[in-house]
């Protein structure tokens, strides 16, 4: 990848830019817009929202601000726990579309798998409501977020379409090794969510010191180690100076040894979040 506009190609064939830009946490209005503004003028092309960040109207108006030809923007968006199921995830799809202001989406996942009671069903309820969208074009491609390879297997038993995507917490000391390999043994991009830890790992001291023998920051240094690993990362930031400082990681490649040496890292920065066990 040698450029913010360079893309993985998903299973079906649909490219996607290789860094998206994460929206969690960023508030709806001004701070979202401005932020969202600021990410496409410098040469993101891929978005990451969610129903559940209350955000999309601003999303949809800061893609409608930019100017920017909406072919050539990549806007996910994610199903809220509370609406899975066929017919709920019809209509979520479409209140999702609506606050966006956007007549289709380029990705739209799965937030987290249900878990508990009927859990294969509704997963399955939820996936077909989703091929029913694909079909009609009214998503270019579709996946899911959290997903253990012990939830995937059910759906994909059932599936007339494959996940293209597994959007999981992926960062230097949260590698989730067999659900990345089974996600890529079967072709689903893995895409890194808090690529860097929410901000909890930017000050490890072993990062700190790989980081600056190639002159970058600890963030720099997780979204190139991210691409590396073959991981679409979603760094999130509302300040300028980050937004920018995030893009800049086509300039240098992190060593294998050093690939390796961060690979190995312990257990760090994890968000405890496991979604077998979450309560939302
Ligand atoms: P990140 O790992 O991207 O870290 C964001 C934090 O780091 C913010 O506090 C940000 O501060 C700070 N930061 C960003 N860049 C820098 C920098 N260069 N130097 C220092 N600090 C920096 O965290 P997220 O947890 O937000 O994850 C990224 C995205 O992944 C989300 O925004 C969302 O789109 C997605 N996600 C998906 C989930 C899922 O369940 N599918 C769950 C969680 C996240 P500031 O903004 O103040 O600049």
């Amino acid at each position: 990848m040698k450029s913010l506009k360079d893309q993985f190609i998903l299973n079906n064939g649909v490219g996607i830019p290789c860094i998206g830009f994460g929206t969690w946490q960023t508030h709806a209005g001004r701070v979202a817009v401005v932020s969202v503004l600021e990410a496409l003028e410098t040469g993101y092309r891929h978005i990451d929202t969610a129903a559940a960040y209350d955000n999309e109207e601003s999303i949809g108006e800061a893609i409608s601000k930019s100017g920017i030809n909406r072919k050539n923007i990549f806007v996910t968006s994610k199903l809220w726990n509370s609406n899975r199921g066929y017919d709920t995830t019809l209509r979520a799809f479409d209140e999702s579309l609506r606050k966006l202001g956007l007549d289709y989406l380029d990705l739209y996942l799965i937030h987290w798998p249900a878990t508990k009671d009927d859990w294969r069903n509704q997963n399955n309820d939820t996936w077909r409501a989703f091929e029913k969208l694909y079909n009609e074009k009214r998503i270019r491609s579709i996946g899911v977020s959290n997903f253990k390879p012990h939830h995937l297997k059910p759906l994909m038993e059932k599936a007339e379409i494959m996940p293209a995507v597994n959007q999981i917490e992926f960062h230097p000391g949260l590698m989730q090794t067999e659900t990345v390999e089974f996600c890529k043994k079967n072709n689903i991009l893995i895409e890194a969510w808090s690529p860097l830890g929410s901000g909890r790992i930017l000050n490890n001291p072993d990062l700190i010191k790989i980081a600056e023998k190639y002159n970058k920051s600890v963030a720099q240094l997780c979204i190139k180690w991210c691409l590396q690993n073959n991981v679409l990362p979603l760094p999130k930031s509302i300040t300028i100076e980050r937004i920018h400082e995030n893009a800049k990681v086509f300039d240098f490649i992190i060593s294998s040894q050093d690939m390796d040496r961060i690979n190995m890292m312990p257990h760090i920065g994890s968000s405890g979040l496991d979604p077998d066990k979450i309560n939302f």
